[in-house]
C-alpha cells in the first residue's frame, strides 16, 4: 500500500476491545470500513465496526480471509502471536510494523532497545531462575520490582521487593515466567506522550498528560501535566527518537517517570493508549483519528490541545455513578458497551473539561 486509502477502503483491526471500538468510530468518520478480528464473543468493537470475525489467532483460514478482506491491518494490543502476523503480512501490510511489536512484546528487549537509543530507563536485569534472581538483587538491590517479560498489563505480573529477603517470594509470584528485575524509580509523578508518525515520516505529539494510577490501573490523566518547558521538550524529543528508530507508522504511547535527573522511560505501547483518551475532548483531532490517518497513509491532523482536560477511567462499580456524571456540565462520557460489570474491568471513561 503506497497511496493514501480513499473512502470506502477497509481497515482490519486485531482485537475488539474498547480501543478497537474507538478506532473503528474514528475510521468510520473518515469514510472507512472496519473489520475486527477477535477471539472473544461479542467484543465492544463489534458494536461499531462493519464486520467482525470471531476466531482464535491460530485459525489460519480465518486469518487469511480477514487479511484478504481489508486494505491494511492495525491492532489495539501488542501481544498478538507472531505466527498470526506472519500469515497476515503475506497478504496485506501491518501498521505499525513488526519491529515495534517485536520490541514492545518483551520488557527485556524493550528496555535494552531504549537504552541502546541513549534513553534513560530504570536499572534492569534478566531473571530466569533463582540464581539469576539472586544475582539481579545483588546488582540492583531493593526496593525493586520484578515483572514478567511478556503479557504484563495494568500492574499484573509484577511483584515488589522491599528488601533483598523478598527475592524468593517475588520469584515464586512469576510462576516460572521469564522476568526482569527493575530498580525502583523515585519519581515525583508519571506522564505519558501520545506520539504519532505518518507513513512519510512526519512526527506529531499530543501534549504530555499526567497519570495517576490506582491499584496498578490508570485512574486519571490530566492535561496540562506538571512539566517545565525543558521537560516538555525532552518528552517530545524522546518520543520522536523512538518513533524514528522504529520507522513507526501510527500512534505510540510513551510512559515516562519524572525525576530530578530527567525523564526515565517506563514503557512504550505500539498503539493508541488509555492515557490518550483525553484527546477526544481536548483536541480537534484525537489519538484515534491520528492513528487511523497514519495507517491509512494520510497526513497527520492537528492535535494541538485547545482545552484543559481530566480523563477519569470508569472501572467496575464506577458505572453506578454514570447517571450523576451524565448531568455534569463540561463532562463527556465515553462508554464501551460492555454488558457485564466486573471489578477492575474498564467500562468507560469521562473527560472533564476544566479550562
Ligand atoms: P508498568 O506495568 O510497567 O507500566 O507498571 C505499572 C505502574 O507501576 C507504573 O505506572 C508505576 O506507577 C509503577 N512502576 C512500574 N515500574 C516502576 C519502577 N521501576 N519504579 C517505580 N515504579 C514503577
Amino acid at each position: 500500500m503506497t497511496d493514501p486509502l480513499r473512502g470506502g477502503a477497509s481497515i482490519g483491526i486485531l482485537g475488539g476491545g474498547q480501543l478497537g471500538r474507538m478506532l473503528s468510530v474514528a475510521a468510520s468518520r473518515l469514510g472507512f470500513k472496519c473489520h475486527i478480528f477477535e477471539p472473544g464473543a461479542e467484543p465492544p468493537a463489534g458494536q461499531t465496526a462493519l464486520c467482525v470475525t470471531t476466531a482464535p489467532y491460530d485459525d489460519r483460514e480465518a486469518l487469511i480471509a480477514f487479511a484478504k478482506s481489508v486494505d491494511v491491518v492495525t491492532y489495539e494490543f501488542e501481544n498478538i502471536p507472531t505466527a498470526a502476523l506472519d500469515i497476515i503480512e503475506e497478504i496485506v501490510p501491518i501498521r505499525p510494523g513488526r519491529e515495534a511489536l517485536r520490541v514492545s512484546q518483551d520488557r527485556l528487549t524493550e528496555k535494552t532497545y531504549l537504552q541502546e537509543l541513549g534513553l534513560q530507563v530504570a536499572p534492569f536485569a534478566d531473571v530466569t531462575d533463582l540464581a539469576s534472581m539472586l544475582q539481579a538483587v545483588s546488582e540492583i538491590g531493593a526496593p525493586s520490582i520484578l515483572k514478567t517479560r511478556r503479557f504484563g498489563y495494568d500492574g499484573k505480573g509484577q511483584a515488589r521487593l522491599t528488601s533483598p529477603e523478598d527475592a524468593e517470594r517475588a520469584l515464586a509470584d512469576m510462576n516460572g515466567a521469564p522476568a526482569v528485575l527493575e530498580g525502583f524509580v523515585d519519581f515525583s509523578h508519571e506522564v505519558s506522550v501520545i506520539a504519532a508518525r505518518s507513513s512519510t515520516g512526519e512526527v506529531a505529539c499530543f501534549d504530555p498528560g499526567e497519570n495517576v494510577h490506582r491499584n496498578g490501573i490508570l485512574h486519571t490523566t490530566t492535561v496540562p501535566a506538571r512539566l517545565s518547558a525543558s521537560q516538555r521538550t525532552d518528552a517530545v524529543l524522546i518520543s520522536a527518537k523512538i518513533l524514528n528508530a522504529l520507522d513507526y507508522v501510527g500512534v505510540l504511547g510513551v510512559e515516562l517517570f519524572v525525576t530530578p535527573s530527567g525523564l526515565i522511560v517506563n514503557e512504550i505501547a505500539p498503539r493508541v493508549h488509555n492515557s490518550g483518551h483525553w484527546t477526544q475532548n481536548g483536541c480537534a483531532i484525537d489519538q484515534f483519528e491520528q492513528h487511523i490517518r497514519a495507517v491509512a497513509g494520510w497526513p497527520l491532523g492537528d492535535g494541538t490541545r485547545h482545552s484543559d482536560v481530566t480523563m477519569e477511567n470508569l472501572i467496575g462499580d464506577d458505572m453506578n455513578r454514570v447517571p450523576q456524571i451524565a448531568r455534569e456540565l463540561n463532562a463527556a462520557l465515553h462508554l464501551y458497551g460492555k454488558a457485564d460489570v466486573k471489578p477492575g474491568r474498564k467500562m468507560g471513561h469521562v473527560n472533564r473539561i476544566t479550562g
